[in-house]
């Protein structure tokens, strides 16, 4: 059996000819460029004048290093050190490659948090749903419609907040802080887009009719479609923040994906599919939902405090008409999920109707509404679900590998004793 001392002692010896000749060549190379750098160490006194020129340097840094360039009517600024005044939300000429020194710390935190609910859909037990699924009687029509349909939205849902984070929201974020948490909700979508692909493909589902519900199905349609009316400008590469209108088109981004999309549009699948697994049926995808739920509930908050820092640092933005603009989007988003609703449950189901689901709608706008400012709009309306805050409770989040193997831990959870 190998060991370290075999190791250490063959390697010099039995090297064949290839590898015996590339450390010389490897070697030589590091050497020749350690050579170089030495006289300039030796002479401080040419390295002086860059130090004391930090303007030459500027216009370099400042380049390359703020990607998400300001309008071009603005002058670059000096290169200096990052303090936390110079930090900004939107628009920030500051280096965006050091993350430190913090100035959202809750940013940072929700970062923390999801590494630390990190799960993978594979982990998820699904035999029990494949049985359920495949028997005949298992499941009544109205049930297989409502699993079918939410997979057929979350399934693409969850791709379009990908890619508005990704190809949109990441660029226009000036902030490190607020984009290392992007980093980690695009990884969570990822892993979210797994999830439902998982479930079809244990529960041997059609995926190209689960897949194409999105062009297909009214209901599912007219969400997507809303959703991407939004996007389509931000996320053009040639977009770019810096003047009020394009500044409002972000915030306006914001608010049609964390609001509504995530924050209204999610929310009628993920209570029915749960509340079928709180009748002990297709616990398995009821399980991912919890978990997926969770996240987003995650992603709803960060989304709405990067909202209201954006608000906070550029007053402005958030006059009457973008107030009404915002306040006019979540009550579509309503309608629409409304719709959903009416649509996936024509009659009760699972303890459950379209009009109770509709008031849990109106219940959730009102949150949204609040949550950015804006007055409530459906005067008393009240939750039918009170479990539904109790799965979403981030309080209980330290119980949640309970039910896993006792080996899963994630990174920053192990050990070293
Ligand atoms: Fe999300």
């Amino acid at each position: 059996m190998l060991n370290w001392d075999d190791y250490e002692e063959d390697v010099p010896q039995a090297l064949p000819p290839a590898f015996a000749a590339t450390p010389v060549i490897r070697l030589e190379e590091p050497l020749r460029a350690t050579a170089m750098i030495e006289p300039v160490a030796a002479a401080p006194v040419t390295v002086a004048p860059v130090a004391a020129a930090p303007v030459a340097v500027a216009p370099i840094a400042e380049d390359t290093v703020a990607d998400a360039a300001p309008a071009a009517n603005e002058a670059p600024e000096v290169y200096q050190r990052v303090t936390v005044d110079r930090k900004r939300m939107i628009n920030c000429r500051a280096d965006l490659n050091q993350l430190v020194p913090f100035k959202y710390d809750w940013a940072w935190q929700k970062y923390l948090d999801g590494c630390a609910n990190h799960w993978m859909p594979q982990e998820v037990n699904m035999t029990a749903d494949i049985a359920l699924w495949k028997s005949e009687g298992g499941l009544t029509d109205d049930e297989r419609v409502i699993v079918k349909r939410s997979l057929g939205f979350f399934s693409t849902a969850d791709s379009l907040v990908a890619n508005n984070l990704v190809l949109a929201i990441y660029r226009l974020i000036t902030n490190p802080e607020c984009r290392q948490y992007l980093l980690r909700q695009a990884f969570e979508e990822a892993i979210h887009t797994h999830a439902y692909q998982y479930v079809i493909e244990s529960l041997g589902m059609d995926e190209g009719e689960i897949f194409n519900m999105y062009h297909e199905i009214p209901a599912v349609a007219r969400k997507a479609s809303w959703a991407l009316r939004y996007t389509r400008a931000v996320s053009d590469p040639t977009f770019n923040t810096g003047t009020p209108d394009t500044d409002r088109a972000l915030l306006t981004n914001l608010i049609a994906y964390y609001c509504v999309l995530e924050g209204i549009f999610f929310y009628c699948g993920f209570t029915q599919i749960l509340s079928m697994g709180r009748r002990n049926k297709m616990t398995g995808t009821s399980e991912q939902f919890q978990y997926i739920l969770r996240d987003e509930s995650m992603h709803v908050n960060f989304g709405i405090d990067v909202i209201n820092q954006i608000k906070l640092e550029n007053p402005q933005l958030w006059d009457e008409a973008t107030q009404q603009l915002a306040r006019q989007m979540i009550l579509e988003g309503t309608e629409l999920e409304i719709e959903y609703a009416r649509d996936t449950m024509p009659r009760g189901v699972l303890g459950m109707n379209a009009n109770m689901m509709a008031e849990y709608l109106q219940f959730i706008a009102n949150r949204r509404l609040a949550q950015i400012g804006l007055a409530e709009q459906f005067p008393g309306a009240k939750n039918p679900f009170p479990w539904m805050s109790e799965i979403m409770d981030l309080k209980k989040e330290k119980n949640f590998f309970e039910t896993r193997v006792t080996e899963y831990q994630t990174g920053g959870a192990l050990t070293w004793d």
